[in-house]
């Protein structure tokens, strides 16, 4: 259901209405007013005759009219009886700014739901509650307590804290940073983060999507959706930990690894959502997200006028890993013709202290007209001769006749450079305190640019049986046992294309060596008992055994001392297996998020796992770029490439088994937890083997 309702309505009724100063009743009415609203304004309160010199009626059944929004500002209790006037009115569209709903813990729960309920009978949509409401710059429409609208511009706002929002207003008003729309989801019981994403991502004015979350509503729609719009315009979200509990009871090493925010940050690159982790930096992305064009790559020019300034910026690009602009011969020769000689013709180019505004002009134009230049970061430092104002007008002057070269500005200083930063503001050409701050900015906007030229998301769909899986996870399921432990979890990992290590179960001493010699030696010995989830840890696990009495001695040594450290394990007997000698030790595991499913882990492996907590994690289901994508993320990486004359792994062999994982998880949602830890991988060529495999289940 569209939206449109709350953005643009031709009339609009405030049921609450106050003549009492300072009451929100009172500032809502007043705002609407002020801000030069030109439909409609009803107030409506049974005790007034008039407020603020409009007319006031008693209920909104004797209004004139069906007004197209309601605003909500009585006390939570009677807001049912005012969404059932609504509801027989035909109105589509409310905003219950009123409080003292779920955030007050059940009794207000229940009064919140039942509101949900009559608004969902009557086809209504409303926003709140507990919300400090809407505002519209370019349609002077300002229902909301949050002070004088903003100036009209490109950035459009959606916050869960209707706090928050009052604070970027005014923080907005001193940068010149003008909104499409800012809205205030408050306890988001009916419309959410996702709709007013997904309104706004066809709201022609707003070109940029920003927003503070505490939670997202729906994670399975997000997923579907968040990336849809981010294609569409960038979309900047600064996402706390709010009230979500961050930690859970884990028996993985995946889940026990993952934080309360991996989901989110994994979710976010997915959906190509640039996370923000100040309203600083927020603002600083968006305003250049807002105005500039994305980058075509990201090679970038330096322009100043003070050396020290250049190569700070200079030492920014290289930290945030982006390129350098190598300007032309015929680029450095047309600036030479035109710069005094002492001016240094290569990136960073240096107009030089003395330089006037027609310096930075023949500058700007030359390097502009390079094809290997993407990005121009123009500096200026107030010297004697500066002048800020006219270097202001041809920077943007020259943004606007390259609309396809990407331009910021960094004009350093205070009171002098205070003129030319308006100018700047007003030509669209977003201006940064430090060279840093434009340089991460830059960072971001080519971030995004490389996320939205991405291949197509393929995933590959293995052959598997399916079958084999399903009765083992459906046996367990039946005799109410969670865990899968290391055979079967490996006949699982078998089913989907995994290569485990062969080996049997032993009971006795001489059935282990009668074993090991068909495997033929090394061999290892692990202790088999579904209590027993981390086998090393109790000394179940013995490596490298060579020769029958070895392999005897060490049996007899197992069950002998794991029954004195956990007395109450069931201990069913030692598989004997044949052991994988050459290759490095990887983690593969999976943990199921509640909001948004399945997360897939890789790492460092072994038992260190835990300790170096070198991980990656991404969303499952998974394709082949992605999956290369999370090992490149760990510094565990840099070892299976091969260091220091060392060969490198099969990375392409690591990729697969991730998503032989995703595909797995993805067709069994009983699972919940699982690690393949060790994964063992060899070099090109060789078959990687799933070492030691835990998995448990629930009834999906
Ligand atoms: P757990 O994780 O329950 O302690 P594992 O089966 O993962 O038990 O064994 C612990 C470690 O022993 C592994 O990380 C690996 O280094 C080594 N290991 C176990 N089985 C083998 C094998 N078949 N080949 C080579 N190394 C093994
Ligand atoms: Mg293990």
């Amino acid at each position: 259901m569209t939206l449109e309702g709350f953005f643009n309505p031709k009339s609009i009724a405030v049921v609450g209405a106050s003549r009492t100063e300072g009451k929100v009743g009172h500032e809502i009415l007043e705002n609407i007013k002020k801000d030069g609203f030109t439909g409609g304004i009803y107030p409506i309160n049974p005790s007034a005759d008039e407020v603020e010199g409009l007319k006031c009626y008693p209920d909104l059944h004797s209004l004139p009219e069906v007004p197209e929004l309601v605003v909500v500002v009585v006390p939570a209790k009677f807001t049912p009886g005012v969404m059932e006037d609504c509801a027989k009115l035909g109105v589509k569209s409310v905003i219950i700014i009123s409080a003292g709903y779920r955030e007050i813990g059940e009794e207000g729960l229940k009064l919140e739901q039942e509101v949900v309920q009559i608004a969902k009978r009557a086809g209504i949509r409303f926003i709140g509650p507990n919300c400090l409401g809407l505002m519209v710059p370019d349609k002077q429409l300002n229902a909301s307590f949050g002070g004088e609208l903003p100036e009209p511009g490109g950035i459009g706002y959606i916050s869960q804290s209707g706090a928050l929002l009052t604070a970027i207003i005014d923080m907005a008003k001193a940068h010149e940073i003008g909104f499409s729309t800012l809205v205030s989801i408050g306890n988001k019981a009916d419309v959410d983060e996702l709709d007013v994403m997904m309104h706004l991502g066809s709201h022609e004015p707003t070109k940029v999507i920003a927003g503070y979350l505490e939670s997202i509503n729906d994670g399975d729609a997000f997923v579907r959706y968040a990336e849809k719009i981010s294609h569409e315009k960038p979309v900047l979200l600064i996402k706390s930990g709010g009230t979500e509990a961050g930690a859970r009871a884990a028996s993985s090493h995946t889940g026990s690894l993952a934080g309360g925010e991996t989901a989110y940050d994994v979710v976010f690159d997915r959906a190509g959502i640039i996370r923000c982790d100040s309203i600083e930096s927020q603002f600083e992305w968006a305003r250049a997200f807002a105005y500039q064009p994305i980058p075509a790559g990201n090679s970038v020019a330096i322009i100043t006028n003070a050396g020290g300034p250049g190569i700070m910026a200079a030492d920014a690009i290289e930290r945030e890993d982006l390129t350098f602009a190598k300007l032309s011969d015929e680029t450095m020769a047309s600036l030479a013709e035109k710069l005094p000689a002492a001016a240094n013709v290569t990136n960073p180019v240096d107009v030089l202290g003395d330089s006037l505004a027609d310096r930075y002009e023949h500058a700007l134009e030359v390097v502009l007209d390079d094809p290997s230049v993407d990005i121009v970061l123009v500096l200026l430092t107030p010297q004697a001769m500066t002048e800020c104002e006219a270097t202001a007008e041809v920077v943007v002057r020259l943004s606007h006749a390259h609309p396809d070269k990407t331009m910021l500005a960094c004009f350093m200083g205070a009171g002098k450079v205070h003129k030319a930063l308006h100018i700047l503001r007003h030509g669209n050409v977003p201006d940064y305190d430090s060279p840093e701050s434009a340089v991460a900015t830059i960072r971001a906007m080519c971030q995004y640019g490389a996320w939205k030229k991405r291949p197509k998301r393929v995933v590959k769909l293995f052959t598997v049986n399916r079958h084999k899986v399903d009765r083992i996870i459906s046996r367990h399921l039946r005799r109410g046992e969670r865990e899968i432990g290391e055979t079967e979890s490996k006949e699982i990992l078998e089913a989907y294309g995994f290569v485990t290590p062969k080996g049997s179960v032993a009971t006795t001493a001489e059935q282990a060596a009668s074993i090991a010699d068909q495997l033929g030696y090394p061999v290892v010995l692990k202790i088999w008992s579904p209590d027993i989830i981390h086998k090393s840890d109790v000394g179940g696990v013995k490596v490298g055994l060579v020769g029958e009495q070895a392999v005897m001695d060490a049996f007899d040594l197992m069950m002998y001392r794991i029954p004195q450290k956990q007395p109450d394990a069931d201990i069913m007997g030692v598989l004997v297996q044949e052991m994988c000698s050459k290759g490095k030790e990887v983690i593969l595991g999976m943990y199921r998020d509640p909001r948004f499913g399945p997360m897939l882990m890789f790492g460092m492996g072994g038992i260190m796992v835990e300790v170096l907590k070198d991980v990656a994690f991404y969303l499952a289901p998974i394709t082949a770029e992605e999956a290369r994508r999370m090992l490149v993320r760990t510094r565990t990486f840099q070892i299976l490439k091969g260091v220091r004359g060392q060969k490198g792994v099969d990375i392409d062999k690591i990729a697969e088994g991730i998503q032989r994982l995703s595909q797995l998880v993805t067709e069994f949602p009983q699972i919940q937890e699982m690690d393949i830890n060790p994964f063992v991988i060899g070099p090109e060529g060789t078959t990687p083997i799933a070492v030691d495999a835990r998995i448990s289940v629930e009834e999906a």
